[in-house]
């Protein structure tokens, strides 16, 4: 007999886990991968950004629009409550200068083996390879190593993860069980441009302290420039606002003012080149100047405007293979709290669920928090 059971072992599914199994639930874990956590585990290769040191007004107005479930289950398990856990893991935390908290580890391994033993002693049983392959009746049904497999369990928690970096375990391949959700879109992801020969040379090369700005959306920060366009952190919080059609504009020199670097453009040139002269004028770095040529000429008169809004031309996002997280899914109104209307008993958490935040430990956190919310809702029906 399953009392309860959890399909997908990432952060949303392992967090409804340990609340059920800490409140005297018998759980079972399953997921279709051969080890758990494998997108945490990816997160972790830069360091595990596991939240954001903000206040939770703060941090509920980065994520951007919300649905009130959402924003409840992270007022009640936010960026605090992430920390307190953590380190309750025997995680020691440090915050970097952005207010993004890692573990000092800076990876997700030890975190993860914590987290493993604790549910280990708390009960919870874990089966690998075991794919969900939908409803029949009332059973939820698996294709395993030992061939089909059904199970009954009083509650199922799904917590089967978003359609982005499907090679990780989250392909999204679960929607079809459902009659709709929200379309799937990457999210957090990269630009594809098609660069000019000269640009090749710099593939691989970051574009440093620069501010990005896409719509009422801006970043300070850096980005990458890849051999399929433009990828990072900085392009990744304006992503969203880009996929909804806003022009993106870079300010290659966000701490000078438009007059402080005409005025520097101005000086005698002598005998140097334009890039040259730009070069040693502004400091800027050849990757800051290849961008600045790629997508500035022919330069205005006033070349001083372009440098501090470099207006990028794109040929649209990077498909979700190669997105961090994606939107879309399961749709709220088809949910009462976490719990899907059409099945009693069964819940949806994490990346699965319909909404979207920027990468900084906000995804991260959000899928923790609706865990434990699910899983909380749970044990009073
Ligand atoms: C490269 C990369 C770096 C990232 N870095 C960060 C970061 O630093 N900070 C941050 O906050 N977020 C980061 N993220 C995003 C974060 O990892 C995800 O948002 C988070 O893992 C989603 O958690 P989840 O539990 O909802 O789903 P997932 O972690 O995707 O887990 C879902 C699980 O369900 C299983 N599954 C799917 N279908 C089935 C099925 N049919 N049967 C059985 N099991 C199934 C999968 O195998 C998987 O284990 C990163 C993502 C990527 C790709």
């Amino acid at each position: 007999m399953t009392d309860v059971l959890v399909i997908g072992a990432g952060p949303a599914g392992l967090m409804a886990a340990e609340t059920l199994a800490a409140a005297g639930r018998k759980v079972t874990i399953v997921d279709a991968m051969p080890s758990v956590g494998r997108k945490f585990m990816m997160a972790g290769k830069s360091g595990l950004n596991i939240t954001k040191d903000e206040d939770i007004e703060t941090f509920l107005s980065a994520c951007g629009p919300m649905p009130e479930v959402m924003q409840t289950a992270l007022r009640a398990f936010g960026p605090e409550q992430v920390k307190a856990w953590a380190e309750g893991l025997g995680q020691p935390l440090f915050t970097g200068s952005t207010g993004r908290v890692f573990p000092k580890a800076m990876k997700a391994s030890p975190l993860l083996r914590a987290w493993m033993g604790r549910l280990t002693d708390l009960g919870v049983t874990f089966h690998t390879r075991w794919r969900w392959t939908g409803w029949d009746d009332d059973a939820v049904t698996f294709d395993t190593p030992a061939g089909p497999q059904r199970l009954n369990p009083t509650v199922t928690i799904l917590g089967l993860g978003g359609a982005s970096w499907p090679r990780l375990g989250s392909d999204g391949t679960w929607s079809k069980h459902f009659e709709q959700i929200a379309p799937f879109h990457p999210a957090n992801m990269g630009f594809l441009v098609q660069w000019s020969e000269h640009m090749a040379g710099h593939f691989g090369k970051p574009v440093k302290a620069v501010a990005l700005n896409a719509g009422q959306t801006s970043s300070r920060g850096e980005f990458v420039i890849s051999a399929h366009g433009i990828e990072g952190g900085g392009i990744y919080e304006v992503s969203r606002a880009m996929r909804e059609g806003a022009s993106l504009t870079i300010d290659l020199l966000p701490d000078w003012s438009l007059d402080r670097v005409r005025k520097a453009v101005q000086r005698p040139r002598g005998k140097n080149t334009l890039t040259n002269h730009l070069r040693k004028a502004l400091k800027l770095e050849p990757a800051q100047l290849a961008i600045l040529s790629e997508f500035g000429r022919p330069f205005p008169q006033d070349i001083a405007s372009i440098i501090k809004s470099v207006p990028i031309t794109h040929s649209g996002p990077m498909t979700l293979d190669h997105a961090i997280s994606s939107a879309g899914g399961i749709r709220f109104e088809d949910l009462q709290g976490f719990q899907v209307r059409a099945r009693t008993n069964v819940y949806c958490v994490g990346e699965m669920l319909n909404w979207e935040a920027p990468t900084g430990g906000y995804l991260i956190t959000a899928c923790l928090a609706t865990g434990r919310a699910a899983a909380l809702q749970a044990l009073v029906q």
